[in-house]
Formats: C-alpha cells, structure tokens, sequence
C-alpha cells in the first residue's frame, strides 16, 4: 500500500510502500518499502546528507526495462527524474547534445532528429532512460551507445561527488560497462553528453536494413528514413512492453572462439553466427534457444515469445521466481546442446 501522506525528509519527499509493477515493463510485482524521486543532483546529496536514507543500501531505478525483480525492495529506491535537453556545443566535427538521465531515450532520440542532429536513429524506439542506457551499452541495428558518447555526470552514492567520466574511463564493451563492474550500484548517473558526428553517415550494415533497401529500393536513405525504418522493424518483432511484459532480449548474443564455432557449425550447420573483429564469432542466442524448442513454451506464467525465443514475457501474473525458474530451464538445455553458458542481459534483483 501506498502511503497516503509521504513523510518528508527536508525537502526529501518519502514515498513509502510503492508499487513497482508499474515501474517495470515485465510488470513483475514488488514494493519498495521507501522511494526517493532523483530530480537533481543536489536530491542525491540530500538523501546521503540524511541521518538514516543516507546509511540505507540503495537501488537506482530508470524505466525498469532492464531489470527482474523477484522480491519486494526493502534497499532505499531511488527514481532517477533527472530532465533537461539542450545542444552543448556545435563542432566542426560534431554536435554535442546533453540530456538528463531522467529523459526517455527514444524522446531523445527524436528529438535530436528533429532538431537536424542526426546519428542515433539505428537506437531508435529502446525502451528506458538516459541515464541507464550508458549502463549496458545499449546497442541495436549496427550502433551501440559507445559509437555516440562523449561523456557523463555521476554521482557518487558515498561522498556525494559528481565526477565527470569520458568514454575511455566508462569502459563500454558488448552490454556492458564500468556501471555494470566497478561501479555496479555506487553511483547515479544524472546527465549524458551524445556525440554525433558531422558530416552524418548512415549505418546500414544490419541485415534488416539491407532487407528494407532492397525492398524499398532506396539505397541511401536519410536519417529519418532509417529511423522509421528500425521503428517498422522493431515494432514488428518486439512484443510492446504495454501490452505484453517483457524486457526485450533476455541473453546475450555469447561470443565463442571460430575452434568453438567450427565445432557446433559442423553438428548445426544452420547455426545463425558472425564474425566479430578480434577473431571470435558471436552467435545469435535465440537461434540457439529456438534449437533446443523453447520458443512459445513457459513455466507458470512466464513463457518464451512465440515469434522471438530471445524475449520472454509475461503471459499475465508472472512473478520474479518464475521468470527465473524459466531462463534457467533454458540456460541448462542450451549448454547440455551446446556447451555455451548464456548470461542473461537484464539485471535480476
Ligand atoms: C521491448 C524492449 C526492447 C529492448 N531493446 C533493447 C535493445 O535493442 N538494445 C538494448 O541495449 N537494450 C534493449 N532493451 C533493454 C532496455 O531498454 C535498456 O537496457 C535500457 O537502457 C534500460 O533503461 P531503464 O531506464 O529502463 O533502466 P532500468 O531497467 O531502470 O535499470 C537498468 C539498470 O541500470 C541501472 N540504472 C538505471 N538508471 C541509472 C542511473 N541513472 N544511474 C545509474 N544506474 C542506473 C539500474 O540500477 C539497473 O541496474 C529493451 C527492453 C525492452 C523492454
């Protein structure tokens, strides 16, 4: 239950006994016995600055479009509400956009579009935050965040300090970064600077895009193009967090050594792989879950999408455990086909 008449801390409103279910998209049911609205950094100093919010442990939250909660949080939430957009610098090389971490990222996306600041189309309609999108690297149809990063604030949640972090101290790799490392739950990230480079080039190497020239015939498209188009795509193969919960791509894509690969392509020679730059090939995981006939099955009221074996959803009053339960199921029969352990993407709470 929610309490009526939050208690106040300061300026600090407390809310207390909050539901989450509608904090996150695989609408799994929890409560957060206190929660704190991060609107600016200064919010952040204040919870820390307070006698007893400022020694409880804590869990940021964005969207929720990353995250399985299997128990109700008795960890101090902080909601991070950060707002604000604006064109830090117009370089030569460059546009230099901020935005704060509270903002929805495919507003942003848009915005920058129609602002005539091209370069984040192929990150088009992922769902969440700025300010989460740095802590997994998103990435989809050929471009990752990293591609278009110049810097973030972050606030540490014991000194309080906002220390500024380039792209070379964020250490990005594939869903990944420090934020997920080092930095996992020490700090709130409260602002994002996006670079996005001048003159503008498309990014057009994902098969789906290719699909969409050849079949619209339109072999240089312009930045709107593309962004419509990867709407199209995703809109089409993704379920809509509305209506059926879920958090998108459930594993990772697992990288093998091409020894490794060879191996399983000479038992499934269909196995959908791709080399990557450093030697190892990355393969696809729902191709590999899809193989061991997951897809459209489920355990309790947690199922695997019936049109993509990488997305499992929620077929209505799935709870935490059962999603777990269901992923593991999965994890065990792809590694007794395979010998390739998935990791999952989102974070499990
Ligand atoms: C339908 C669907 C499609 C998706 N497609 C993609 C895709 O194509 N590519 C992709 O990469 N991801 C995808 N995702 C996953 C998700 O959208 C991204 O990971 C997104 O960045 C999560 O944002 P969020 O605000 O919801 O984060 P949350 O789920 O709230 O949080 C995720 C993690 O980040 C931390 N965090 C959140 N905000 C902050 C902050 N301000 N400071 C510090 N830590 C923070 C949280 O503590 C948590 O550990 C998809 C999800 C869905 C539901």
């Amino acid at each position: 239950m929610q309490d009526p008449t939050p208690a106040t801390a300061g300026t600090l409103v407390v809310e207390h006994d909050v539901p989450l279910r509608q904090h996150n998209t695989f609408g799994l049911p929890a409560t957060a016995r206190r929660l704190v609205r991060i609107a600016t950094e200064a919010d952040v100093r204040r919870v820390l600055a307070h006698p007893e919010l400022g020694r409880a442990p804590k869990f940021v939250l964005g969207g929720g479009s990353n995250v399985i909660l299997t128990r109700d949080m008795p960890e101090l939430v902080l909601k991070v509400e950060v707002r604000g957009r604006r064109l830090v610098a117009e370089r030569p090389d460059a546009y230099i956009v901020e935005a704060g971490a509270g903002e929805c990222w495919h507003e942003v996306v848009a915005w920058t579009l129609d602002q005539g600041w091209p370069g984040l189309e192929n990150l088009a309609l992922i769902p969440g935050t700025v300010g989460a999108a740095p802590v997994q690297n998103i990435g989809a149809y050929g471009l990752e965040l990293a591609d278009r990063f110049e810097s973030l604030d972050t606030v540490d949640l014991v000194t309080g300090r906002t220390v500024t972090l380039n792209r070379a101290q964020c250490r990005f790799g594939y869903r990944d970064s420090l934020f997920k490392g080092a930095l996992a739950g020490k700090s709130v990230i409260t602002r994002v600077r996006l670079r996005l480079p001048r003159p503008w080039q498309p990014v057009l190497g994902y098969l789906d895009l290719e699909r969409k020239m050849a079949e619209t015939g339109q072999h240089a498209p312009d930045a709107r193009t593309i962004f419509d188009w990867v709407c199209a795509i995703r809109r089409a193969k993704l379920p809509d967090p509305a209506e059926i919960g879920n958090v998108g791509s459930f594993f990772k894509n697992p990288l093998v050594s091409a020894e490794q690969c060879r191996d399983i392509i000479t038992r499934d020679p269909h196995v959908v792989h791709y080399p990557m730059p450093d030697g190892q090939f990355k393969l696809a995981a729902g191709w590999l879950i899809d193989a061991c006939g997951w897809k459209g099955k489920a355990i309790g009221h947690a199922g695997v999408y019936d049109r993509q074996a990488l997305v499992l959803v929620n077929r209505g009053g799935a709870t935490g455990s059962e999603v777990v339960t269901l992923a593991r199921a999965i994890q065990e029969s792809v590694y007794g086909r395979f010998g390739i352990r998935l990791e999952p993407e989102p974070v499990i709470v």
